[in-house]
């Protein structure tokens, strides 16, 4: 069955004419939806009843159901949750000073395939609906209201590659920022993807205002190809010759983020290479700490190490920050508690 969260306005409107009632009511099914926030059809009582009997045969309104929950020591809560088909997915909510941060989830696996990364275990099965990553955010956001708290900053950086599901994110990017939707502000919305040039330049013409960031992990194309496979189709050089071209057009700052793994891509020499690499753009390096994955050998680098290479970047000219570590006392990286869960199933 189809969310109703799958519908922007205007789909809400042309669906409403469809069913013989007015375009007005898109606005207030709306407000129902993302104001009052709620969770049955029968609460909207300025609806025909009979039209609400037809919209709960055809649209479901709580696409997602929890499974698990983990909380870290330091606030971080990883949900995983199931959708209508059975399939589940992992979002993770990070209480900063300046907000709450949900990274929301924009496949059902993934065929990225980058070699650190535990979402690639699992294949990508299908694309989530626009209405499915919604319904992410409203799973979590009818959690917070209980204390009054809301969703400030999304992250489209949980399993996916936003980009190989590139209608769906934007048209989730534009329900959650619509003034009548959640209206969070498109500058607190973020999409990471690994690299995939022709959509960061149908990204570019769109001129929308979310925030890019880009996964690149390595200052080198011969380094990248073996830790992401995108970077073959698309190699280094490509790959940031569309992020100019973005950055110049749009007036928008990029970043690039950059996971340290012992021995392979935190030295010296890869430093100054990444600075090289990075300088004279609109651009920083947000400094990743690895959450470590049982399955693939890779190992993180100790605090001092990073802000060594940190030093190294801001000497050489580049802005950096170095991300905190969130969760990683829960499996807070990106698709952990699902491959876990998946394999509990799988043996049991
Ligand atoms: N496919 C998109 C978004 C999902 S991954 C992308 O590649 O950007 C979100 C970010 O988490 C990426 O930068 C990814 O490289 C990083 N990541 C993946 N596994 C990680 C791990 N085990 N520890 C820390 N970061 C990880």
């Amino acid at each position: 069955m189809q969310t109703i969260y799958d519908l922007t306005l205007k789909q809400m409107q042309e669906m409403l004419e469809a069913h013989g009632q007015k375009a007005y009511r898109a606005k207030q099914i709306f407000s129902w939806l993302y104001r009052k926030r709620v969770s049955s059809f029968d609460e909207m009582s300025d609806l025909p009843k009979s039209f609400i009997e037809q919209l709960k045969q055809e649209y479901s309104i709580e696409p997602l159901k929890e499974i698990q929950r983990q909380v870290s020591h330091d606030g971080t809560i990883k949900f995983l949750a199931e959708l209508q088909d059975g399939s589940s997915v992992e979002l993770v909510l990070m209480h900063f000073q300046y907000g709450d941060s949900l990274c929301v989830t924009s496949q059902v696996g993934c065929n990225m395939g980058c070699s650190f990364c535990a979402s690639g275990l699992l294949k990508k099965q299908r694309d989530l609906t626009a209405g499915e990553i919604v319904g992410e955010v409203m799973f979590v956001q009818k959690q917070l209201d209980k204390e009054g708290r809301r969703v400030d900053n999304i992250v489209v950086m949980g399993t996916g590659e936003p980009f190989d599901n590139y209608t769906n994110v934007m048209n989730f990017c534009s329900i959650v920022n619509s003034d009548l939707g959640l209206a969070i502000g498109s500058r607190h919305i973020t999409i990471s993807t690994c690299g995939i040039v022709p959509k960061i330049r149908e990204f570019a013409q769109g001129h929308y205002q979310y925030n890019l960031a880009i996964s690149l992990h390595a200052p080198t194309n011969e380094l990248r190809r073996k830790l992401m496979p995108i970077a073959k189709p698309y190699p280094l050089d490509e790959l940031m010759q569309a992020l100019r071209e973005y950055s110049e057009d749009n007036h928008r700052r990029l970043t690039f983020e950059y996971i340290l793994l012992h021995g392979v891509n935190d030295s010296d020499e890869m430093a100054i290479t990444l600075a090289n690499l990075v300088r004279g753009m609109n651009a920083y390096i947000n400094l990743i700490p690895y959450n470590q994955v049982d399955e693939n050998g890779y190992i993180g680098v100790d605090d001092k190490k990073a802000l060594h290479f940190y030093d190294i970047l801001m000497k050489h000219g580049v802005k950096a920050t170095l991300r905190q570590k969130h969760g990683d006392d829960i499996d807070a990286a990106c698709g952990q508690l699902r491959a876990k869960h998946e394999r509990n199933k799988q043996s049991s």
